[in-house]
């Protein structure tokens, strides 16, 4: 068998008829229509010469038949390599080289960029309305059975967002996908009853493997929308059950007036993730819908680590506990440490991948041999087994020698009047290593810097407070809502030298 595409077909099978996806402006597609197309994608990539274990990478807008890519990769027995169609030639280049695809498969306006770069990969393209040589290609295919694999075996590879530094390909196999996604399915109840709108990004996890399996698993209904579009979600949600975003869909749908409880009324479920969600946002999205977001916790290499619970008490500011098989430590110098203190999160389970992509070291020094994976999270987990991520380790500042977490300061910030959101960094300093600095974005005129460095001087410790203070219309995001704080250093990293 091929276990993969054994779980995700299972909940369709004998119910090919039923609806898979709605699309504005599109057909509706059922079951049927969704996998018939994957088997012509997968024998179209055969009859390229795909082999067993070859990675086909992908670099195309979001659409039914980019979803149909994926699946007839898989089907194929190959491994898919889904890249965020913003990356530019250069950009597309790295990955090229370090991935060696076999089939490159492009959007037709970029063939001419992409053609200098792709070495020997096959190209073929594929647009946004599912038009394009591997699509002409698939037409003339029918019927395709499914190579057998082994639950070890890679089902994808896919690259880190490269929020650190240069993003590094995250082996994926069957079995880390396939657990994770039941896993997902049953602890938040996915069942075929469910309209799950589907406006994230298919390069990435979230929405290529939360949101995409976790619906195929549950024999669920997607309105797969071609991004975020607050319109189209506000339109869509009250025949939806279910949203998955990150932390900026939900503050964008928060400045919409049309808003309400009765326009959630049919929903069930709205979850955050891959970056941490303001508890501000978290009580505006209760007042303004009766609903409080379930936020969770996950990484390109782990899947989902933790996640608030579905029954029982989702708390703000928290991940969750541990998802089930899942297991979370924390540690300081590779050692355990008691409950409550911050040292680096470590996870382990099925979800756990198989190591960088040609990178071994790499992979020794995050990977345990007992299959611990040190994740670069700094956390804390309560006595209820909540996880609270602090930050990143790397974004840890260190200032005449004491550690700073931006994380705290960050939130006293955030409780001043005037504030918006901010970002705590450390630039070089020539006496303290490393300062403290404050990106602070107002919430109109009049916020002053001088204001917040006064009320703050009561409240930290001399060696936390901001050494400057710069306000900014907006902080640097990429697409997942992750804030730049890489882009952020190197801004001022001139400041006190
Ligand atoms: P790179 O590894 O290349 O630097 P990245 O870590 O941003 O990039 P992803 O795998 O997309 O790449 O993101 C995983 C990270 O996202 C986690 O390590 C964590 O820092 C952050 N994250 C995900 N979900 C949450 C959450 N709910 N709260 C806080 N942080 C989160
Ligand atoms: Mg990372």
């Amino acid at each position: 068998a091929n276990p993969l595409m054994f779980h995700l077909r299972a909940a369709s099978l004998g119910r090919e008829g039923a609806l898979f996806a709605t699309r504005p402006g599109a057909d509706p597609v059922s079951y049927g229509d969704l996998f018939a197309g994957a088997e012509r994608m997968a024998a179209a990539l055969v009859s390229r010469g795909v082999a067993p274990g070859d990675r086909v990478a992908a670099q195309v807008n979001k659409s039914l038949a980019a979803l149909q890519l994926y699946l007839g990769t898989v089907m194929a027995g190959a491994i898919f390599l889904p890249l965020n169609p913003a990356y530019t030639d250069a950009e597309v280049a790295y990955f090229i080289g370090d991935a060696t695809p076999f089939v490159f498969v492009c959007d037709p306006a970029r063939l001419d960029g992409v053609q200098g770069v792709a070495g020997r990969a096959h190209l073929l393209t594929l647009d946004g309305a599912g038009q394009g040589s591997l699509a002409d290609l698939a037409a003339g295919q029918a019927g395709f059975e499914p190579i057998e694999r082994k639950p070890s075996d890679l089902a994808a590879i896919l690259y880190t967002s490269g929020t650190t530094g240069r993003s590094k390909g995250a082996m994926l196999s069957h079995e880390n996908l396939y657990s994770n996604s039941l896993a997902l399915r049953d602890y938040w109840q996915f069942t075929a009853e469910d309209v799950l709108i589907h406006a994230l990004p298919i390069f990435h996890t979230h929405g290529l493997f939360v949101a995409t399996n976790v619906a195929l698993l549950a024999g669920a209904q997607v309105v797969l929308l071609p991004g975020f579009d607050a319109e189209a979600i506000l339109t869509e949600m009250p025949n939806a059950t279910a949203l998955m975003g990150v932390p900026t869909f939900y503050t964008r749908l928060l400045s919409d007036a049309r808003l309400t409880p009765d326009l959630a009324a049919n929903m069930r479920l709205f979850i955050s993730g891959s970056a941490p969600l303001l508890v501000e946002t978290h009580e505006q999205w209760q007042t303004r819908t009766g609903h409080r977001i379930l936020e969770r916790y996950g990484m390109t290499e782990t899947n989902m680590s933790t996640s608030n619970p579905y029954e029982g008490e989702r708390i703000a500011g928290t991940v969750g506990p541990p998802l089930p098989g899942v297991g979370a430590r924390v540690t300081l110098d590779n050692a355990e440490i008691p409950l409550g203190e911050i040292g680096v999160l470590e996870v382990r389970g099925p979800n756990v991948f198989q190591g960088y992509w040609q990178m071994p070291e790499k992979t020794a020094e995050e990977l345990r041999p007992d299959g611990w994976f040190i994740t670069g999270d700094l956390a804390k987990i309560d006595d209820r087994g909540y996880v609270t991520i602090v930050g990143r380790e790397k974004d840890l500042v260190i200032s005449g020698g004491f550690n700073v977490y931006p994380k705290e300061v960050e939130t006293l910030i955030d409780d001043l009047p005037g504030v918006l959101e901010s970002a705590v960094i450390g630039v070089p300093h020539p006496d303290f290593g490393e300062a403290v600095v404050a990106v602070v974005v107002p919430t109109g005129e009049g916020t002053d810097a001088a204001a917040i460095q006064a009320a703050l001087s009561g409240q930290l410790a001399k060696f936390k407070q901001p050494k400057y203070i710069a306000l900014m219309k907006e902080l640097p995001r990429n697409t997942m809502g992750k804030v730049q704080k890489k882009a952020l250093r190197e801004t001022f990293a001139q400041l006190f030298t």
